[in-house]
């Protein structure tokens, strides 16, 4: 069963082409020319929407990280019906050794992390198929991903036997803590892991030197320039959002000056019904806001599950005309009731701003997953799949 499109009176997301691009650019100033710039589009593209940003991740980046095989298999899709030329993609996230076999048919990169890989061998003979793989290194995450001791017992060494099915396009690994510290000593130890680890791979099959590398994500690409190798991963800023505090005060120190991130998405709702509530008049369930005075009240066509995080209750604004509005009470299934009353003239219909600019107030993605005791990460990704997207210059 479908989940029913929402109507006209419904919250929306835009999507900026030229944030996007904007920070794209960025990385490639920041890696420098002879490093290739990757877009991540897991968690439905950051939740802002995996076929709409898939176009313009298409055209600006070199490589795609998919998480699932449907998703690399879409990006196959979309080239086809585009009669696009094919980028470099790579699934991210576990495989099936069916999955495996399908998504060689297609050209797509799959990652060999654990021994399950030898399953899909056989498969591969049986059709006659070559796939391109990318060993994954768990060097310090304890994630997917061989361990040096699990390299050094030889659990990768079936990848010299299956050389004939099994190409080895790349190693990589990924970062345990390199967004909430300043100093990166672990960071450290997992750059040394990894140097092991290719070395283990290069002499017990044979990987060769020219094999790409690739681990830095955001953070690491910014502020650990040992960690960029061939390829950086870069997932949450390329939608133009920092990956923490922590990491734009280290990059403000490391690459001298701050690059700009362009916040992509913007999330907006037109208002259900706008009417004054007089003084004393209960808002929301739980009846916990009381007017004080009589308040002028927009009703929000907009809740948690639309991914507005109930925990916000309490805390939040949104934006109208440029002016913080309290959202009052709780923040409910379906809907939102905000504080409008010195932020219009009348009870018209409004449009509000729960994330992005209006006029000289912005709202970021940080500021409201803090309010929610959560992390931007979290509260993107949760941005409800079911939201109208829309891409704008
Ligand atoms: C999520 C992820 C990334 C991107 O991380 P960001 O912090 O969003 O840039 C890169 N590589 C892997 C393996 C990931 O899981």
């Amino acid at each position: 069963m479908s989940v029913p499109a929402p109507g006209e009176l419904s919250s929306r997301l835009e999507l900026s082409a030229s944030a996007f691009r904007a920070n794209v650019a960025a990385f490639r100033g920041v890696a420098g020319p002879s490093r290739r710039v990757g877009a991540v589009l897991k968690g439905n593209a950051y939740g802002h929407g995996f076929s709409e940003m898939l176009p313009l991740a298409h055209a600006e980046a070199d490589w795609l990280y998919a998480i699932t095989p449907n998703e690399g298999l879409a990006v196959r899709a979309f080239e086809a019906a585009q009669s696009a030329a094919r980028r470099d993609v790579l699934v991210i996230g576990a495989v099936s050794a069916g999955e495996v076999v399908a998504l060689a048919e297609a050209g797509v990169d799959v990652v060999v992390a654990d021994r399950s890989f030898e399953a899909a061998v056989p498969l591969l003979r049986a059709k006659g198929l070559k796939a391109s793989v990318h060993v994954h290194v768990d060097t310090g995450l304890g994630r997917e991903g061989f361990t040096t001791t699990q390299l050094a017992a030889g659990d990768a060494d079936g990848l010299a036997a299956a050389r004939d099915v099994l190409e080895v396009k790349g190693v990589l690994s990924h970062f345990a803590n390199t967004e909430d510290v300043t100093e990166q000593s672990y960071a450290s130890t997992q750059l040394d892991a990894f140097g092991r680890a290719f070395e283990v791979l290069s002499r017990r099959i044979q990987v060769a030197p020219t094999t790409s590398r690739h681990f830095a994500a955001s953070a690491a690409a910014l502020v650990l320039p040992p960690s960029r190798f061939d390829v950086v991963r870069v997932g949450i800023s390329l939608y133009g959002l920092w990956p923490s505090t922590e990491t734009r005060l280290s990059s403000k120190v490391v690459l001298g000056e701050l690059p700009t991130l362009h916040p992509v998405l913007s999330w907006r709702c037109p208002s259900q019904v706008v009417k004054w509530l007089p003084a004393g008049s209960y808002v929301g369930y739980g009846c916990t806001w009381r007017c004080g005075a009589d308040t002028r009240v927009a009703v929000l066509p907009v809740g948690y599950w639309d991914g507005y995080p109930r925990l916000a209750s309490g805390k939040a604004h949104v934006l109208v005309n440029g002016r913080r509005c309290p959202v009052l009470g709780r923040v409910m299934m379906n809907h939102l009731i905000v504080d409008v009353t010195h932020a219009v003239t009348n009870e018209a219909p409004l449009v509000a701003t729960l994330l992005g600019r209006d006029g000289d107030e912005s709202l970021s993605a940080e500021t409201l997953a803090g309010w929610a005791q959560t992390i931007h990460y979290e509260l993107v990704t949760r941005l409800g799949a079911h939201l109208p997207r829309r891409v704008v210059e």
